[in-house]
């Protein structure tokens, strides 16, 4: 008897995550490889004219451009889905790429959109200058208080556009809450679910109906390509994300897509211990910073909630020092952390978001948000911790605490 490999949903939509993580959506070739091929080609022959003209009509099942279609990157989106409980997910060439998709695909001029204040600073962009520049009118609430949802609705509203938790102030968002107010009113959430991953977080079980992320993060884990994807229902996919996505091209390449492939069958091992090392991490800085945002730690405003929805809190975390110049002799004195603006990756990384990854943004946009000039934020990686604790506890004292 033929084995399964993982392509049919009656069987891989049993397997438990785990399971799913290594061989979902796996589509073996005629050479019976184990693990999955990449298959760098931009477009693919046919036997006759007939079948190209079938496949072009959609009649007939097959490939017929990498913008379209490709197997590599096939198995990708299935794996991914699979993982989120999607119904359906297309791949994209990153992070920023899938938000835009997800955004411009379904909004057109007259449009409304509320947005969470905090947020990756690209995705602010996007929110603050690129819907406008197309007649999008957009809000920004504090994405932690459910009533500046309620508020913010107005008949012309028509997505919800949110992190939990936030990058880099790890605001929490009531999902349950936020999702369900959105289904009431026939708008569309859009859930940039990077900072957790599915193991983490599932938003679509708390009623989310699109899930994007930067697979560039947690998903690669190792610091090694951009790529991004989409997730919703079958029927959004198909209808309404993919005529935007076929003709404006914002496709994954097989290559990224075969390392994320990888990065996911450890998604779960490496986000768990991650996890686990940031809260020890936490605990052991708590009591020498002026201010820590851990969603992990019980300081956390949102930290029941934090633990409702989410299976483990995930890798990253900000603390505050009160000024640039103490978060700079800080960042100095690592020996063992690296001074860089990535999340996600197996190496304990730390940046100054308020002159890397948030400069972009008006002063008074970073300090509603709450990026202070004091904010310093850490990715903790897979390191034994006890050699992470050392090294922040020099840098700590070396900027005087
Ligand atoms: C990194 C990041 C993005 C952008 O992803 P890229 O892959 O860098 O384009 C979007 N949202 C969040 C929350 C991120 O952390």
């Amino acid at each position: 008897m033929k084995k399964t490999t993982g392509t049919d949903r009656t069987i891989t939509s049993r397997w438990r995550p785990a399971t799913q993580a290594v061989r979902g959506g796996t589509w073996r070739s005629e050479h019976g490889e184990t693990s999955e091929a990449l298959f760098l080609t931009s477009g693919y022959t046919y036997d006759d004219a007939q079948t190209v003209a079938d496949r072009f009509a959609g009649n007939a099942q097959g490939m017929t451009y990498s913008r379209l279609q490709n197997p590599t990157v096939g198995m990708l989106e299935e794996r991914i889905a699979l993982m989120e409980g999607a119904e359906a997910c297309r791949a994209q060439a990153s992070g920023m790429a899938a938000m835009t998709t997800a955004l411009l695909c379904q909004l057109q001029a007259g449009d409304h959109v509320v947005a969470a204040r905090a947020a990756f600073g690209s995705c602010r962009w996007l929110v603050d200058n690129l819907l406008p520049k197309f007649g999008i009118a957009t809000t920004v609430v504090d994405s932690a208080v459910n009533e500046q949802w309620d508020a913010a609705i107005r008949p012309e509203t028509k997505v919800f556009f949110f992190e939990t938790p936030a990058n880099p102030t790890l605001d929490v968002v009531d999902l349950e809450y936020v999702c369900g107010l959105a289904k009431a009113h026939g708008i569309t959430t859009v859930v940039d679910n990077a900072f957790a991953s599915s193991a983490l977080q599932k938003p679509m079980d708390f009623g989310a109906d699109v899930v994007a992320y930067s697979a560039t993060k947690l998903m690669d884990g190792q610091g090694r390509v951009l790529a991004g994807a989409v997730c919703g229902s079958q029927e959004w996919i198909d209808e309404v994300l993919l005529p935007f996505q076929r003709n404006t091209g914002p496709n994954c390449a097989p290559f990224n897509a075969w390392v994320v492939l990888k990065g996911l069958e450890t998604l779960e091992l490496r986000a768990m211990r991650q996890s686990e090392n940031a809260v020890a991490l936490g605990r052991f800085i708590e009591p020498r910073v002026p201010e820590i945002r851990h969603p992990g730690l019980p300081s956390h405003p949102s930290h029941a909630l934090a633990m409702k929805q989410m299976r483990a809190t995930g890798p990253i975390f900000a603390f505050d020092v009160g000024s640039r110049s103490k978060a700079f002799a800080l960042l100095d004195a690592l020996e063992l952390i690296d001074l860089s603006n990535n999340i996600g990756d197996a190496r304990s990384l730390m940046c100054h978001p308020a002159s890397t990854t948030h400069a972009g943004m008006s002063e008074e946009a970073r300090a509603e948000m709450g990026v202070t000039e004091g904010l310093l934020r850490i990715n903790v990686g897979l390191e034994d911790v006890e050699d992470v604790k050392e090294d922040l506890d020099r840098a700590l004292k070396a900027a005087g605490f």
